[in-house]
């Protein structure tokens, strides 16, 4: 199952720039049957566990949080970049390799006890998905998994999410 959503993976090296390798998930998303079996193999993972939101991030994580709320029944909530959500929002700053970026979610998009899912398509430095997981928590919420399509295990990202629980698809 996963040799063939990984064979759909493109590496594009340096690019944002020189020294990333970027994965890059078109390929994967471009072929329905197996865009399918990425979303299924992570909403059979939480069928069942009472999630309640599914929590993304822009703009990857939106592409398979939204499937993943829908087959699981959850609400979905965006956390975008700082100044695109109209409502009231609380926010968060995250260190990046040069300088920072804050992200925001609505205040009202979660409330105490929700059982919420965070879905992205990468897991890097982790230094993203602890900013959402610090957003859901200040929410009063529960975070039940972090979950990934792909996690690059040599950046350490699941290191920074501490007692977070973490699963990805595939891992390189
Ligand atoms: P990080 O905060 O370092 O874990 O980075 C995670 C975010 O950056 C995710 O939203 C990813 O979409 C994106 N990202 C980081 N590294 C890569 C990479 N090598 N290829 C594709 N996306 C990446």
């Amino acid at each position: 199952m996963s040799d063939r959503i990984r064979s759909l993976i493109r590496d594009i090296p340096d690019f944002p720039k020189p020294g990333i390798v970027f994965k890059d998930v078109t390929p994967l998303l471009a072929d329905g049957p197996a865009f399918a079996e990425a979303v299924d193999a992570l909403a059979g993972r939480y069928d069942g566990r009472g999630i309640d939101r599914v929590v993304a991030m822009e703009a990857r994580g939106f592409i398979l949080g939204a499937p993943l709320a829908l087959r699981l029944g959850a609400g979905f909530v965006p956390v975008r970049k700082k100044g695109k959500l109209p409502h009231e929002t609380i926010e968060e700053t995250y260190a990046l390799e040069y300088g920072q970026d804050t992200l925001q979610m609505h205040r009202d998009a979660l409330i105490r006890g929700h059982r919420v899912l965070v879905v992205d398509d990468v897991l890097a430095t982790g230094g993203t998905a602890a900013a959402v997981a610090r957003l859901v928590r200040t929410l009063g919420a529960e975070i039940v998994e972090c979950a990934f399509l792909m996690e690059l295990d040599f950046l350490g990202g699941r290191a920074k999410l501490g007692d977070i629980p973490v699963h990805s698809l595939l891992r390189y």
